[in-house]
């Protein structure tokens, strides 16, 4: 097994280099150009902040794909029309491809991933888990969906998996001890069962931008009133875009620039940032 997914823990165990193909199930199709959009961030708030990257020793060993920046840790397969792309502010990375409608009688379309280092990596990913966020975007940026899940490149994949879906079993046991016990022997038959290869599957993604995603509509009064409005709205979908973290970021850049039109002086550049209360952006 070069990758396995596990949906109690949502979370993709794989192999270095190796093909995962993860389905992508939307609602209604998209528009014209859009995009599906993978970047990788750190789970745990303390390393949120920090890009997510390849590491030195893998950075500088070449392999070949001309296509995909050597840094990057994810890479799209088997697609030339993959872009690669570094965040101006942010400096994070992410690869998107143009959204294909399902073949013919399919239910999702599929995107091949690679992730090129492992989780162990030294002066990489460093044992620190990542998530790998998956958006579907408008050829203009807007966002229409968004899913994720956690990603640990290992050797063995599915030795790790067991171990930590047992892991979780057991903590899921300690929290429903003496309360209900069927819960637990519940979840430890879907584990069982989950195991053979056939119920493995690929990953799926269905693509929502979040468990509250009903459009509404609201009529407006007056171009001028429509357009603050619509202004407000654009700010909501960008915000959802961005993990906490990045908020930060994007709003110092701000205040950087306002002190700079102000006319007072610029803080010092390249400061370490310090996030506190950044939250992890798992869904
Ligand atoms: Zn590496």
């Amino acid at each position: 097994m070069i990758w396995m997914y596990s949906s109690d823990l949502n979370k993709l165990f794989c192999q270095l280099a190796k093909t995962c193909p993860v389905q992508m199930l939307v609602d209604v199709a998209p528009p014209q150009g859009s995009v599906i959009r993978a970047t990788a961030i750190y789970k745990k708030s303390e390393h949120v902040a920090e890009v997510v990257r390849r590491c030195p020793h893998h950075e500088r060993t070449p392999d070949g794909d001309v296509l995909a920046p050597p840094a990057h840790l994810i890479r799209v397969e088997g697609n030339s029309l993959a872009v690669y792309r570094e965040d101006d502010i942010t400096h994070r990375h992410s690869v998107a491809v143009p959204y294909e409608a399902p073949q013919l009688g399919a239910e999702w379309t599929t995107v091949l991933y690679n992730f090129m280092c492992n989780s162990s990596c030294m002066g990489g990913m460093n044992r620190r888990p990542i998530l790998t966020i998956i958006t579907l975007e408008t050829h203009e940026g807007q966002l229409l969906g968004r899913r994720s899940f956690e990603v640990r490149v290992c050797a063995c994949p599915g030795r790790d998996r067991k171990t930590e879906e047992s892991n979780f079993g057991k903590d899921q046991e300690t929290k429903t001890l003496g309360k209900t016990p069927s819960t637990t022997k519940r979840s430890m038959t879907k584990e069982s069962s989950s195991s053979t290869p056939r119920s493995e599957g690929s990953k799926k993604a269905k693509l929502s931008a979040s468990s509250d995603d009903e459009i509404y509509y609201l009529p407006v009064r007056g171009k001028e009133r429509y357009e603050m409005l619509k202004k407000i709205n654009n700010g909501l979908e960008l915000s959802d875009m961005v993990p906490p973290a990045d908020v930060d970021k994007y709003l110092q850049k701000l205040s950087t620039k306002a002190k700079k039109d102000g006319q007072t002086p610029e803080p010092k550049r390249g400061k370490k940032l310090i996030v506190k209360d950044a939250k992890s952006d798992s869904d």
